[in-house]
């Protein structure tokens, strides 16, 4: 049943939705609750919050936080209480990357302003933000172009930020009152025994669930998933990623070309974990 969306991005981070619209369109789809998840912040939740009131739709506070063990894993958390500091300075490290990036694209002419981007884009600014900046100014189709041309991994514009390890990420969401689950595990190409001793070596420090329904995952990946966090007596989460028109391809709710349904019993789960 398609109840549920536990991964969504707002303008509080790189979505193009912000919450309040979020939660209105869960509503129009029809969904019982949703989470928001930004990255690296919780600022979007309490418009989500006071909009869910409104609409009659559950909002879970949530996040989403960068982290490196070889590649870039996500960690969610849901239920956060507080940001430790810790996780603030997350937020402080992106600016300084942000405003590097800001710096390359004025050097080379473009009218660039890290400051005008905070006014416009709020806090928590991302790599979409530029690429939209550059389909502004032409030089990209869209955001996905300026990835593959511009701001992605090794082109002209990408400055890699500073990203805090995988096991003080799932600490630091423990310490902060929070759920943490693995985000998208087929993104980061493992193999099953891979896969495990991530899971496993993430569960030493706190790990309480896995996504297991996700975007373009089809129902044999999802079962998978699903099967390995029986075994591991870990919660199962999905949910859509969206992120509005800066990834179109991904509807929130139902996530690619309808292959998403997250059933509400998996977030009654999730509640009695976080002790709500
Ligand atoms: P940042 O956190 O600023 O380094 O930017 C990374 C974010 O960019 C990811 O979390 C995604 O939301 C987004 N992203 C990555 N690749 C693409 C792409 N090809 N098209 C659109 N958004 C992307
Ligand atoms: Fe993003
Ligand atoms: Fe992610
Ligand atoms: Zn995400």
């Amino acid at each position: 049943m398609r109840e549920i969306d536990l991964h969504i991005h707002t303008t509080g981070s790189d979505g193009t939705c912000p919450p309040r619209e979020a939660v209105k369109l869960a509503r129009d789809r029809g969904l019982k609750a949703m989470a928001v998840t930004d990255h690296d912040t919780v600022i979007g939740y309490p418009e989500a919050a006071a909009a869910g009131e409104e609409l009659g739709i559950e909002v879970v506070p949530g996040i989403e936080i960068s982290t490196k063990y070889g590649v870039a894993v996500h960690i969610l958390g849901y239920y956060l209480e507080d940001l430790v500091p810790l996780l603030k300075g997350v937020v402080n490290d992106r600016d300084i990357r942000n405003a590097k990036m800001a710096a390359l694209m004025a050097a080379d002419g473009l009218p660039v302003s890290y400051a005008k981007m905070k006014e416009r884009f709020g806090a928590v600014i991302g790599r979409p933000h530029f690429g939209e900046l550059l389909v502004e100014f032409g030089l990209a189709r869209d955001v996905s172009d300026a990835f593959a041309r511009f701001v992605g991994r090794g082109q002209k514009y990408y400055v890699p930020r500073t990203t805090i390890d995988i096991d003080t990420s799932v600490e630091a969401v423990v310490a902060s009152g929070g759920v943490p689950v693995l985000a998208h595990p087929f993104q980061y190409k493992k193999n099953d025994a891979e896969l495990r001793e991530l899971i496993e070596r993430c569960m030493d420090h706190g790990l309480r669930g896995i996504e297991c329904r996700y975007s373009g995952y089809s129902p044999e990946q999802s079962a998978y998933l699903e099967r390995m966090a029986e075994e591991y007596g870990l919660l199962k989460t999905g949910g859509s990623d969206y992120h509005g028109s800066h990834k179109p391809h991904i509807a929130l709710g139902s996530g690619i070309g309808g292959n998403l349904e997250v059933p509400y019993e998996w977030l009654e789960r999730l509640k009695a974990a976080a002790g709500q």
